[in-house]
């Protein structure tokens, strides 16, 4: 049986092990995936992993930036997200490294039918979930992308940093924006798509902008997810009036049928993949 895991501390809230088992029988594939804490490096308890046969892994918080120097090569968009949350051992003994996350949240952006290309663009957040994100969505052809931070200096850090991981052909225009611009003047800016990438919702605070703002987009998303389906943002998000507004547990999802995919060779549908695991999900 092949083995698999996910690494973390704290690890034991992780949803990975049913989402697995669930690709796991829908593809007839014979794995084992199992919840590992980190207690010191993640050096240490990989190498144990892997030396012990196990032949890929998830890696969540706080041991992101330590997978992504673990590996032995990366994927595009693991080096621009400066983190890897998937390795996968290959037959020469050699560790590949890959970032799910953003692709994951395109993959659910395209199951919800979310109207990237020429988008207008606002990403909450500056931290390392908002570095994964960039990349991808600059691929899809967002017509720009603004990027608004509880520190602004992150923000501004952050847009400054898109050159660098501008996929080719990309034209996606990348600026930093503050709060309080964007409360002094809600009039001067049009975001048909607001994504949450901060934690703010996790401390039971609403973003600080203003329902003006909000109510001009079409779609809204957070990347973080709640057992009742929505969040303090998109409540939020919600009473402003935005149509289409969605929590993270289908992006949950889509980053681990991606990393299914990178082990196993196949892809689970993403839209049977969410519907049949949400509800199993919510109330795990
Ligand atoms: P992170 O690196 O710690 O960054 C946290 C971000 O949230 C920073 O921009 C921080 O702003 C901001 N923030 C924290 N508390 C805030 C508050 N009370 N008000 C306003 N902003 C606040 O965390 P991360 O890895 O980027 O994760 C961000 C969120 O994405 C988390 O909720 C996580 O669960 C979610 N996520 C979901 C998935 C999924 O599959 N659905 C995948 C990855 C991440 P400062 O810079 O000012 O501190």
């Amino acid at each position: 049986m092949q083995r698999y895991a996910v690494f973390g501390n704290p690890v034991a809230h992780s949803l990975s092990p049913v989402i697995h088992a669930y690709f796991a029988k829908v593809t007839g594939r014979d794995i084992a995936y199992t919840k590992i804490l980190v207690p010191g490096t993640f050096k240490d308890s990989a190498d144990a992993f892997f030396k012990e046969g196990g032949c890929g892994c998830n890696i969540t918080m706080p041991c992101k930036q330590e997978a992504f120097a673990y590996a032995d090569r990366l994927s595009d968009n693991a080096k621009a997200a400066r983190a890897v949350n998937t390795l996968k051992k290959e037959a020469d003994g050699t560790v590949s490294g890959y970032n799910t996350d953003g692709p994951g949240l395109m993959l659910d952006l395209q199951r919800l039918e979310c109207p990237l290309k020429g988008a207008h663009v606002l990403i909450i957040g500056a931290g390392g979930a908002a570095q994964g994100i960039l990349r991808p969505l600059m691929q899809q052809g967002c017509a720009s992308i603004s990027i608004v931070n509880r520190t602004a200096a992150k923000a501004a850090a952050l847009a400054a940093a898109a050159s660098l991981i501008r996929p080719e052909g990309s034209g996606t225009a990348v600026e930093a924006v503050t709060f309080e611009e964007l409360q002094a003047h809600p009039e001067q800016y049009t975001f048909e798509i607001v994504i949450n990438a901060s934690s703010s919702s996790v401390n039971k605070a609403e973003a600080p902008l203003p329902d003006s703002l909000l109510s001009k987009a079409a779609f809204a998303y957070d990347l973080m997810y709640s057992t009742s389906g929505d969040t303090v943002f998109t409540q939020q998000c919600r009473r402003a009036g935005v149509n289409s507004v969605h929590d993270g547990m289908g992006m949950l999802v889509c980053q681990a049928a991606l990393s299914f995919e990178i082990w196993q060779g196949v892809l689970v549908p993403p839209v049977q993949a969410v519907s049949e695991l949400a509800s199993v999900l919510r109330h795990a």
